[in-house]
């Protein structure tokens, strides 16, 4: 049996809802059961990407959204972190290990390493309108124990 469920919310970018994102997410996907380890990547990851909405994606002073959706299809758990703030000019660059625009702000250009690491696989997607990370990862216990 397909199990499949979704949730959209939509936040101001301001470094206090970096929290109310990981709690978010993580309430949305104890319907999974996941282990706490799994449960643990997710938030660090969706951590990572709200973060980035925070600091990088609208540098002037008038703070844009950030809209974070969860997607559950069976066993899997696909999680959108998008802005519609100023993008990526260099995506490619901007994943490398380490890289960050922003040393002088003690960023260490570890936050897509992380997400990386933590999810199965990242996707970004970005131009001068905004920028939409997606990331994706298989939970072990498995939607087939949810009621639908
Ligand atoms: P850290 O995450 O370790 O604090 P960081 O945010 O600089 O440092 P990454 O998260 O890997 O490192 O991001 C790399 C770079 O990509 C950033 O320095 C920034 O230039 C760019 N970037 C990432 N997300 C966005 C975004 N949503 N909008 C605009 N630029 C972004
Ligand atoms: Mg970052």
């Amino acid at each position: 049996m397909k199990y499949s469920n979704f949730m959209e919310v939509t936040f101001k970018a301001i470094s206090v809802n970096e929290g109310f994102a990981r709690v978010c997410v993580a309430s949305f996907c104890v319907q999974l059961n996941p282990s706490v380890d799994e449960i643990t990547d997710i938030k660090t990851a969706v951590s990572e990407a709200v973060t980035n909405c925070v600091v990088h994606a609208y540098p002037t002073f008038v703070k844009g959204d950030v809209t974070l959706r969860c997607e559950l299809e069976n066993d899997v758990v696909t999680i959108l972190v998008s802005d519609k703030g100023v993008g990526i000019k260099d995506v490619e660059k901007a994943r490398e290990p380490f890289y960050t625009s922003k040393p002088s702000a003690e960023r260490s250009g570890m936050g897509f390493t992380v997400m990386e690491s933590f999810m199965d696989s990242v996707q970004v997607e970005s131009n001068s309108f905004g920028t939409s990370v997606k990331m994706s990862k298989r939970i072990s216990a498995s939607a087939c124990n949810v009621a639908g």
